[in-house]
């Protein structure tokens, strides 16, 4: 295997890995059936109904990356003919729209220009005339930067009988994210972004009414790996054998959930809200410019234009961001999309959220400008 280099992770993740989750991740290997393992799956669960705000039984870690938690709900969530409202803004949607509709569902989007967030008001008017099965959207879009607000979305949803899903793969323990408080219904994130974890594993965790849903379809979920039904029996049931646990990305899931509680949620988020605020000073100073809109920002992903011509002058914004990669050993993600070629994502998440990694990302940026 190559030497593997120690990159600064400021893109759009994965995220700078504290010392303490690398070192559970190399403990022992033992049996996904071993009590140990039980013990360790249970104290998972519980930590992440307390970093989720929630008191939902069913609560887990899917295995996979976040997409895989974006696959379970909508393939234990959508049923041939159920309609659907999802709300596109950015890469994401997207990718729920097609995840729905290959589950069966009517879908019917809802779109804004990227960097631009949902009102709640028009969606509550599109629940009111569509009455979906189920509504999603996604809470910090990480093509864009946005941050969508959820807070009273719920109640009108509930009352046309759908269900709320929430993609919280960015904003999780970045951002609050209340789940019993907004009425959440099922949510998903990633252990790679504000979590600072490696990629592996998608905590998931879904009400008692998007339970009830998924325990009386008339067909099959299309996805075997995926059902709930077998998959919750291993975590929340029987502990039946269904596939072989990632057992050691639990180990480290459950460090870095121990991480931040020991932290605490507030002052992580007030940690994220610090280091975003001084690295947007040092970029509009340089005449960087956000690509969001200015009242939707999101603190860990910062979705910015390159200043006048600096990227043309200097062979692209590619040869620039390789120059970051190769002489500071700092990743910034490129921009998605609509906003490939444009934009530089830079993200602060989890342990990247901080202050000295500002000022080593704003020197760095110096340096290949000048
Ligand atoms: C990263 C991300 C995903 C996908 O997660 P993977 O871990 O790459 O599968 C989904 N939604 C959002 C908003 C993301 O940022």
């Amino acid at each position: 295997m190559p030497t593997v280099p120690h990159r600064r992770l400021h893109g759009p993740g994965p995220s700078p890995v504290h010392p303490r989750v690398l070192e559970a991740l190399g403990q022992p290997c033992i049996g996904h059936m071993d009590p140990v393992f039980m013990r360790i799956m249970d104290e998972v669960r519980s930590m992440l109904q307390q970093v989720f705000k929630t008191e939902n039984p069913m609560t887990l870690a899917c295995s996979g990356t976040g997409s895989a938690g974006a696959e379970m709900l909508m393939d234990n969530l959508v049923e041939p003919g159920d309609t659907c409202l999802i709300g596109i803004n950015g890469v994401f949607g997207g990718r729920l729209t097609d995840k729905a509709r290959r589950a069966g569902g009517e879908v019917t989007t809802m779109e804004v220009a990227w960097g631009e967030v949902f009102d709640l008001d028009s969606v509550k008017q599109r629940v009111v005339d569509l009455k979906p099965k189920l509504v999603a959207l996604v809470h910090a879009e990480t093509s864009t930067g946005a941050h969508q607000p959820f807070e009273g979305l719920a109640d009108e949803v509930h009352k046309h009988g759908g269900l709320l899903v929430m993609d919280c793969v960015t904003s999780f323990t970045g951002l609050p994210v209340e789940i019993d408080a907004w009425g959440i219904d099922a949510a998903y994130t990633g252990t790679q972004k504000c979590l600072s974890c490696p990629p592996g594993l998608a905590p998931v965790t879904l009400s008692e009414r998007a339970m009830h849903k998924a325990k009386n379809r008339r067909t099959k979920c299309n996805s075997w790996y995926l059902d709930l039904s077998l998959v919750g029996n291993y975590w929340d049931g029987d502990r039946a054998y269904h596939h072989t646990a990632p057992v050691n990305m639990n180990y480290a899931l459950h460090e870095a959930l121990s991480i931040v509680l020991e932290e605490g949620l507030e002052a992580r988020f007030k940690r994220h809200a610090a280091a975003h605020e001084k690295l947007k000073a040092g970029l509009l100073e340089r005449g960087f410019t956000y690509a969001t809109d200015e009242h939707h920002v999101l603190p860990m992903l910062n979705c910015v234009n390159l200043p006048g011509g600096v990227g043309e002058r200097s062979g692209g914004e590619g040869a620039l961001r390789k120059r970051l990669l190769n002489e500071f050993d700092l990743e910034v993600g490129a921009g998605l999309g609509a906003f490939a070629g444009k934009c530089w994502r830079i993200g602060l998440m989890g342990e990247g959220a901080r202050e000295e990694h500002v000022d080593f990302i704003l020197k760095s940026i110096d340096a290949v400008l000048n």
